[in-house]
């Protein structure tokens, strides 16, 4: 499996503004913000796109859901926020470790660009 800088950010090699984080999931806020709260949420386990999970990974991925709307109300976000996996070129993805961004703080539009 390859490695990231998102593994770089679990084995804090690299800084981030962790907000959350246990034994198999870690949150931080992006580095490059697209909404006034940008959070991205991993599972500590290296996966590189959501093509590439497996029914092994069943609990890990309903695990990494459960822990989006209690990093949604910690972060304030009781309006509301989108949820988005970008995954594989098409799809707009830049770093191959799985990741799911929290968005909010501003009113969302559809379609996305
Ligand atoms: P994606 O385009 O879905 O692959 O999203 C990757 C996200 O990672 C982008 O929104 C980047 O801004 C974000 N990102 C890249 N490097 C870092 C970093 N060192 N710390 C926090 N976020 C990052």
């Amino acid at each position: 499996m390859s490695e990231t800088i998102f593994t770089k950010i679990i084995d804090r090699e690299i800084p981030a503004t962790i907000v959350y984080e246990d034994d198999l999931a870690i949150a931080f806020k992006d580095i490059n913000p697209q909404a006034p709260t940008h959070i991205l949420v991993i599972p500590k386990k290296v996966i590189a796109k959501l093509d590439d999970v497996t029914p092994s990974d069943q609990a890990l991925l309903g695990h990494l859901l459960l822990c989006i709307p209690k990093i949604a109300q910690e972060q304030g976000l009781s309006d509301g926020y989108r949820v988005v996996i970008n995954n594989g070129e098409l799809g707009g993805q830049t770093v191959y470790h799985l990741h799911i961004h929290i968005l909010g703080g501003r009113q969302m539009t559809w379609p996305p660009g």
